[in-house]
């Protein structure tokens, strides 16, 4: 048996029977958890606790899915056509085309895939496991049998466990059982024989915490849990498909369609009206058909978004799933988190207020150096010393304050090579920091006051409680004439002081509660851009050693506030500059206080006065009215996860495209909605991720404009690509259908429409792909959501271009003409001035967006250089080697051949560059 570390006989489907003690000792660990070595040893004798990668598609399922395809079910006509006509060069180089073509497509989906997926291995989840006492945060593929794990909400259940502990805790395990109803877990064993699902006190690998808390033993890990058992798959695998290739591929069948329908019409009239042999017309058909059917761009559309997503990894945001891309490019509206998101979520407590007291916290960062200074008219006055007793030796009111600060909080702080940093909420840890300072070791308190029960924290209600009871063996050293039994509460203050009947003088001494002082001292605080919290206090009922309810009650004592500063960054200042020149608008949506919100979206730079709703407006407002208000809103304040759905709601009623951030498990519905969800990767919930399309390495404002220019950037490329594709199959086509029309000899053949194709797209195409972003990609609004791929001008362009080929066609007819050449001689002549001007055009094409020639321009990149030699190789081999000109039926050209060529190409240069300027002075 993989799970059991005693040599107990005891199935892995029993575990839920047994009680906590036993289920302890079988699995040979300690209510301190497994020690680091012990636990190395297990994870050596375990194995990981992963399950196999989520099979990707097999290769030759792959491989045969390039061919099921109506454009390629148009070409193997065309192979059989010229099989039947005999001409077994046509039909053997069409089928090359056909085989390379799908390698080719091949291997780029691979490697996309294959970045998808490394890009998933970096979102690998963590679990927090008590080992050796501590609280530490490792890789879910590090936990072994006997380990401790503590769950929270939105947490996924990273292995099978035991609840040794479980505090309101709801799991949904429909992806064990298929079950949609979340199933409420407790500690006591189960019946022998009922089934997984019934198991109240197991929770499952996979499943996910919806709500509560609770500490679980690891009795299964990796394959040997439920869900390895059953073998379902965790993670699917998103497809590389995305609208936009959708779109493509949708337009390339209607091409396929009116091609056919095209090409009968006109085989028709060749045949009847220009006389020509039923075969020569048929083969005719078919060059047309691989002259205007675009094969290589789905391939190089589909590596753009691929170079896409790995350039936004780049920058710290990681694609969960491809068409995000795309969507990111549209975006119009942002709406962020504030704290930690746009804030820098490095807390300091500035001052400690009670209702008769003010102190200044001196220092910065989680460092506890910097002392209590008692306020004197608004300054700093003296430090308070205080004495190493484990209280600091404070006056009654001040101790409960800096208790109710250091012991309802479930941070740490920890002193890594001289460097303080936090474990858990940066702002409990800011308060540590303070009592630090105070003269109050958090170790100690918690020690001599262990919690017996906690409120957590609620987005919704926005306070948390604990409740303490101070050990026996430490009370008569105390001397605490006021009781050892306390129910401490922390929270927004407004909300906190509903729930006061009093309220705590510094000495201890009580008096009524003076609200409308505290709302004052709050509102002078939240002005300033401080985060304000209050505390309160009350004792506890001595016949109760846990909550009965979800909430602390409503007779404490109130006993003053701390404000807090948390910074704006700097990078996200300069981003949002960026956002608005983009015309991108940027909304804040926090659950802190609606003055607080305000000045620090000052300090951001989203206006002078930003218009602000309090979650409290929000509930007020009728659902017709709301989008309007939304858009015309920059901070909502106050705030909770449902408010954050209706917001999004409202605004893409509005036909805004909406990227949303959030964390908590309650944010996944709004995340789901938004267009883009943007979920945090340190802080977020894995609840919260999976409901994301992209995930934030570094929870930084700063990542999602920089994804957004991205997500520019890769439409830029696909419609450059898209520009660039369609005018040489144009230009083919015209010149054909213009050939058929006057009754000549065609000007290329298939195998040789083919080449040109192909080779082409595979050097030239490529590039596109890689092109770095312009220069302007910030600086212009953000697409229509519902803009054509092709738009006017661009449909203009390319038919503008293609008459252009067709007329580099024709030059080179009258060239070839006139100095009395070979059809052969001709049709190389034909094909190479077609690659010319595709090289002349692609340079045109990578300045789509820029009026101006420069010299970024015409210099190209190193994928310009490879491509461009890769390009003249394949030609010259084309031209000259004999048995390329056996294949295709080529010539050697002379160099005034080369010399027509080249002119031909610079004139079409010359001339794209002058449109795209007189086009420009039009549209300014
Ligand atoms: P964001 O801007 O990302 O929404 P936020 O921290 O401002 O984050 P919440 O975390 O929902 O929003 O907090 C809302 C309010 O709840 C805070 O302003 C504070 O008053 C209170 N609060 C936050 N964290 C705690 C906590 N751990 N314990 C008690 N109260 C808290």
């Amino acid at each position: 048996m993989k799970a059991a570390v005693s040599d107990s006989s005891t199935p892995p489907s029993d575990w839920h029977h047994l009680d906590p003690d036993t289920v302890c000792s079988l699995l040979d660990s300690a209510p301190l958890g497994l020690s680091q070595k012990e636990a190395a040893q297990r994870l050596q004798r375990f194995g990981p606790n992963t399950l196999p990668a989520t099979s990707r598609r097999p290769a030759w399922r792959r491989l045969l899915a390039q061919f099921q395809n109506s454009i390629i079910y148009l070409m193997l006509a065309a192979a059989l056509v010229t099989a039947f006509l005999q001409h077994w060069i046509d039909t053997g180089v069409i089928l090359a085309v056909l085989v390379v073509n799908a390698i080719v497509g091949f291997l780029q989906e691979g490697r996309a895939e294959q970045a998808l997926h490394a890009l998933r291995d970096m979102l690998a989840p963590h679990a927090q496991v008590l080992r050796a006492g501590s609280i530490l945060t490792v890789p879910a593929a590090d936990l072994v049998p006997g380990d401790i794990v503590l769950l929270e909400a939105g947490d996924r259940v990273p292995a099978d466990m035991r609840l040794l502990q479980a505090r309101h805790l709801l799991i949904d395990e429909s992806i064990l059982t298929g079950e949609s109803l979340a199933s409420e877990k407790n500690t006591a064993a189960a019946p022998l024989d009922c089934l997984p699902g019934d198991r109240t006190c197991m929770a499952h690998s996979g499943s996910l915490v919806l709500a509560g808390q609770a500490r679980g033993m690891v009795t299964a890990t990796g394959q040997a849990t439920e869900i390895g058992r059953i073998n379902s798959l965790l993670a699917s695998v998103d497809m590389l498909q995305t609208p936009l290739l959708r779109q493509v591929n949708r337009f390339s069948q209607r091409f396929t369609g009116l091609v056919l329908g095209g090409g009968l019409v006109l085989m028709l009239f060749a045949v009847f009206v220009r006389e020509y042999a039923w075969s020569d017309a048929l083969l005719a058909v078919v060059s047309l058909a691989a002259s205007i059917v675009p094969e290589g761009l789905p391939a190089v559309m589909t590596i753009t978004l691929a170079i896409g997503v790995r350039r936004m990894a780049t920058r710290n945001a990681i694609v969960r799933n491809l068409p995000a891309v795309e969507i990111l490019g549209a975006t119009s509206i942002i709406c962020s988190d504030k704290t930690g998101t746009l804030t820098c979520n490095e807390m300091t407590v500035r001052r400690l207020q009670m209702c008769d007291r003010l102190y200044h916290v001196e220092g910065s960062g989680y460092a506890p150096t910097g002392q209590l200074r008692e306020d004197c008219c608004g300054q700093p006055g003296t430090a308070m010393a205080h004495t190493s007793e484990a209280s600091g030796g404070w006056p009654a009111g001040m101790r409960h304050l800096l208790h109710a600060a250091t012991l309802c909080n479930t941070a740490r702080l920890r002193c890594r090579q001289g460097e303080w940093q936090v474990e858990g909420d940066p702002m409990e840890g800011a308060l540590l920091a303070a009592s630090l300072k105070a003269g109050i070791d958090p170790d100690t308190l918690r020690n001599a006051w262990p919690e017996q029960d906690q409120i957590p924290f609620n987005p919704e209600k926005r306070i948390m409680a604990s409740l303490h009871i101070m050990r026996p063996d430490l009370a008569p050293h105390w001397h605490l004439p006021d009781g050892q039994r306390f129910v401490y509460v922390k929270g927004a203050p407004e909300q906190l002081l509903q729930c006061c009947v009093q309220q705590m003088a510094h000495d201890g001494t009580l008096a009524p509660l003076d609200t409308d002082a505290w709302l004052a001292a709050i509102t002078a605080a939240a002005d300033q851009g401080e985060r304000v919290l209050g505390f309160a206090v009350r004792a506890a009922n001595p016949a109760k050693d846990h909550f009965t309810s979800e909430h602390p009650g409503d007779t404490l004592t109130f006993l003053g506030l701390a404000s807090l500063i948390d910074p704006p960054r700097p990078e996200a200042i300069r981003a949002i500059a960026e956002c608005t020149t983009a015309g991108i608008r940027v909304k804040m949506i926090t659950g802190d206080h609606a003055l607080t919100a305000a000045a620090i979206a000052r300090q951001l730079g989203l206006g002078a006065q930003p218009t602000v709703l309090t979650g409290a407006d929000l509930d007020g407002i009728a659902d017709a009215e709301l989008p309007a208000r939304a858009m015309a809103t920059t901070v909502f304040a106050r705030t909770s996860p449902e408010h954050k759905l209706r917001i999004v709601r409202a605004l893409q009623s509005q036909g805004a495209v909406v990227a949303m951030t959030g964390d908590g498990v309650n944010d996944a519905p709004a995340l789901k909605q938004a267009d883009v969800g943007v979920a945090m990767g340190n802080k977020g919930t894995e609840a919260a991720k999976e409901a994301s399309r992209i995930v934030l390495a570094d929870d930084n404002f700063a990542s999602i404009a920089a994804a957004v220019h991205e997500g520019r950037t890769v439409y830029d490329n696909i419609r450059k690509v898209i520009a660039w594709t369609l005018p040489t199959n144009g230009g083919e086509v015209l010149f054909l259908i213009l050939a058929l029309l006057l009754g000549y000899t065609l000007p290329m053949t298939p195998a040789q429409i083919l080449w040109i194709n192909l080779a082409t797209t595979a050097t030239l195409g490529l590039v596109l792909a890689f092109e770095p972003s312009a220069p302007d990609v910030m600086r212009r609004p953000p697409r229509p959501a519902n803009a054509p791929l092709l738009s006017r001008p661009l449909i203009w362009r390319i038919i503008l271009v293609s008459v252009f080929f067709l007329m580099g066609g024709l030059a080179m007819t009258a060239y070839a003409d006139h100095h009395g050449y070979t059809t052969e001689h001709w049709r190389t002549l034909v094909v190479n001035v077609i690659v010319g001007m595709e090289i002349a055009y692609l340079f045109s094409v990578r300045g789509l967006h820029q009026p101006h020639l420069d010299w970024r321009q015409l210099l190209g990149t190193r994928a310009t250089l490879a491509a461009l030699l890769a390009i003249t190789l394949l030609q010259a081999a084309f031209t000259y080697l004999p048995w390329m000109n056996t294949a295709f039926q080529t010539v050697p050209l002379s160099l005034a051949d080369w010399f027509a060529i080249m002119m031909v190409a610079l004139v079409l240069f010359l001339i794209l560059e002058a449109e795209k300027k007189i086009a420009s002075r039009f549209a300014s």
